[in-house]
């Protein structure tokens, strides 16, 4: 249902200034909250990003890594789903790595235990909103509202209580309205700056070729676990995390 129509957007992302990124003073401390949705099942608290309370974010958009000049973030969109994000979430387990999962609110919705394992494998989330429009950033801020709060709400759901901490417009369709809304929610907009093309399933060497040109670009790599076969996507980051791992990258989330 995710699919990726029309990449004239790229250019403007690309174009989007690496930028200054405020490090936002991150409180980690968990406290207990109460959880009317949860039917007696408890929330895994142990995650070290939940934050039931929301704090304003910065509104531009992020590319930078927590980890630095020699930070990467893995980025993965659209998902989650049943057949390709158990078998994304093993191989980042197996290569020790932690990523960021910009989900569609539906598929959230749909498949809460993958977004709970996702959580509690380490990983964080980000809003992709409820229905995967790129054309938003043409319409109405009501409906922009609706694509990104929805959306936080299934989220938030789905994972027990741990809420996404970034928010990616689809096809990179931002507004300034949007962007001040999510980082309003505590949802720092998120962007990249190595865009595998895995959608467009162009082949495993020519996917590693791209991360290997383009990661001097910026730190932020898009890949997908959803919207298609992933087959692709799966053999890519194979070659592509011990190859970042031997260039001397460590692997972070992005700025908040
Ligand atoms: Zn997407």
């Amino acid at each position: 249902m995710a699919k990726h129509k029309g990449r004239a957007w790229h250019s403007r992302l690309l174009a989007a200034a690496l930028g200054v990124t405020a490090m936002a003073a991150a409180t980690s401390v968990w406290t207990a909250q109460a959880d009317p949705g949860q039917g007696g099942a408890q929330a895994r608290v142990s995650a070290p990003d939940a934050q039931p309370q929301v704090t304003k974010v910065a509104a531009d958009i992020a590319h930078a890594s927590d980890r630095g000049a020699q930070g990467v973030n893995i980025t993965i969109d659209d998902g989650p789903d049943p057949v390709w994000t158990p078998q994304v979430l093993r191989l980042l387990k197996d290569s020790g790595v932690k990523a960021t999962f910009c989900m569609v609110g539906t598929q959230a919705e749909a498949y809460p235990d993958l977004v709970k394992q996702v959580v509690a494998d380490g990983h964080r989330l980000c809003d992709h909103t409820v229905s995967h429009d790129t054309a938003m950033d043409g319409k109405s801020e009501a409906y922009q509202s609706q694509q990104i709060l929805d959306a936080e709400r299934m989220i938030t759901k789905a994972s027990g209580g741990v809420r996404p901490q970034y928010y990616r417009a689809p096809g990179g369709a931002f507004t300034p309205y949007s962007r001040q809304l999510a980082a309003s929610r505590g949802m720092r907009p998120l962007g990249w700056n190595v865009d595998t093309k895995d959608f467009e399933h162009p082949g495993v060497d020519t996917m590693v070729a791209t991360v290997k040109s383009e990661i001097s670009n910026g730190p932020t790599i898009l890949f997908h676990d959803a919207g298609g076969d992933r087959a692709q996507t799966l053999a890519a980051l194979r070659e592509v995390l011990p190859w970042l791992k031997e260039q001397g990258y460590s692997f972070g989330f992005p700025v908040r």
